[in-house]
């Protein structure tokens, strides 16, 4: 039996492969408005995507500072054992476990103090029967000692404690100390190798590189690192309607503000890609078809457009690019964000995006960030999802799964309860470019789902998922 993410490959792929062929997508759309076009779930609309882009094939050897936000291409052995030895987690004396048995507040056991070790410090004499060190933090256990006594469990004197008043800046031990507590073998010891073994992979390949990667590497001396090269993104904003934007001062008539390249560049540059700005084009082919060309020059591996995908008559993106290449149009159970195009412009690939600027970001993060993802290499193309309780009543009167921009927030409950809340950020036009900002997550409704109560639960993605004031 197939699973269902099979299936939805599967569709996915038969979706695309026929829309690519045949063109059918377009030509129905042209004719018949989207009506009687079958509209793709986004859900698969992603598969299908990634089932079109690969991970670029060139590779490159980096300081693992420069590895942030990009891909490894090999699993990473751990060149030697982290922590290379066991060590005191705390300060405190030194023992051999089974010394300390039977040992309590009113019947202490009496340890000779046999000598001082700190972090940084070595120790040989092994540890005989009786005997204790006095320890402090990060300072190897001596040969024979597996377990530490906490400096509260003994009547231990002359630590430092917080003011320093009693430091013992000679750093000679007294001759004995009186231990209250039993303690367990491996007791405030942190083991060699727990962390991690000489070896064993430690990073996959396909893993994407944050900071927890880095201090990985980092502790286990690794500096320099194969990754896939970052990806070249061309962004191109077309209308025009388009104000210049080095424009300054009042608008012309009729002009607006360019929102998505600079928005579309922003987010390309999130995703760890490299970009290049191709600026605007008018609702001409000519324009559309140089921009394009521009991409190509310089070496892009996806270009990003916005606008020009509907079905009006200055539409142009999409037949430029069946005239240097392949298109499939596609309408998506979405909103915001409907037309959307996918194609190659002289085998660059293209994701054509809606125009209206919500629309544009929203297909960005539901879209495009999976192919960036995939062509970097990332092996995690899934986005965090969590359920969250509405604070509010949400509608969804469009009729296809609604992304609303919303602000979640974790609650604690009383009786220790921990539940995700969230609430809508207000209207919810596709021109309200400010909820974007207010937001820091996209409820998803489904298509078939018109209402949700307040205190219903609701399918939440979070975007950067920053607290919001
Ligand atoms: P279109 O997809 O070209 O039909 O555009 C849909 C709407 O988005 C129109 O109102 C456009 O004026 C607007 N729009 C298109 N491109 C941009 C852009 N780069 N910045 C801001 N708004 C835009
Ligand atoms: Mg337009």
């Amino acid at each position: 039996m197939m699973s269902c993410r099979t299936v939805a490959v599967v569709r996915a792929l038969k979706y695309l492969s026929t829309a690519m062929t045949t063109d059918q997508g377009a030509s129905t759309q042209r004719n018949d408005g989207s009506a009687n076009q079958r509209r793709i779930p986004v859900d698969e609309a992603i598969v299908a995507l990634l089932a079109q882009v690969g991970p670029v094939s060139d590779h490159e050897r980096v300081p693992v500072l420069d590895a942030m936000g990009r891909t490894l291409v090999e699993d990473i052995p751990a060149p030697a054992d982290v922590p290379p030895f066991d060590y005191a987690t705390l300060d405190g004396y030194a023992v051999r476990a089974s010394d300390t048995e039977g040992a309590a507040p009113d019947q202490p056991i009496s340890f000779e103090v046999v000598g001082v070790v700190a972090a940084g410090g070595v120790t040989s004499r092994p540890l005989g029967k009786g005997e204790a060190y006095r320890i402090m933090t990060g300072g190897p256990l001596p040969p024979g000692g597996d377990a530490v006594v906490p400096f509260e469990g003994t009547d231990g004197k002359g630590f430092g404690g917080w003011d320093g008043s009693e430091a013992m800046s000679s750093g000679g031990a007294e001759e004995r100390v009186a231990v209250r507590v039993q303690v367990q073998a491996g007791a405030d010891v942190r083991r060699r190798a727990e962390d991690q073994r000489s070896g064993e992979v430690l990073l996959r390949s396909g893993t994407r590189v944050r900071p927890a990667e880095v201090a990985v590497l980092a502790s286990a001396g690794i500096s320099l690192v194969w990754v896939h090269r970052r990806i070249r993104i061309g962004v191109l904003s077309t209308g025009d309607e388009l104000a210049r934007r080095d424009h300054v001062g009042p608008l012309g008539p009729g002009k607006i503000r360019d929102a998505n390249g600079p928005a579309l560049l922003a987010l390309a540059s999130r995703d760890g890609a490299d970009t290049v700005d191709l600026g605007q084009a008018r609702d001409e082919p000519n324009s559309v078809r140089s921009s394009l060309l521009k991409a190509v020059d310089h070496g892009c591996d996806l270009i990003v457009t916005s606008g020009g995908v509907s079905m009006g008559d200055r539409d142009m993106v999409k037949h430029v690019i069946r005239d240097e290449g392949e298109v499939s149009i596609w309408s998506i159970d979405l909103r915001p964000g409907k037309p959307f195009t996918f194609g190659r412009f002289r085998g660059v690939p293209v994701m054509a995006l809606p125009g209206n600027p919500v629309s544009a970001m929203v297909t960005y993060e539901l879209l495009v960030n999976p192919v960036v993802r995939r062509m970097q290499g990332d092996r995690g193309t899934v986005p965090v999802e969590v359920m969250a309780i509405a604070d509010q009543e949400i509608l969804n009167d469009s009729g296809r799964e609604n992304f609303v921009r919303g602000v979640a927030r974790i609650r604690y409950g009383v009786l220790g309860s921990v539940e995700w809340h969230v609430r809508p950020t207000g209207p919810q036009g596709s021109g309200i470019l400010t909820s974007m900002s207010r937001a820091n997550c996209l409820i998803r409704l489904a298509s078939d789902t018109n209402r949700v109560a307040s205190g219903g639960r609701v399918r939440v993605r979070l975007m950067d998922a920053s607290p919001l004031w």
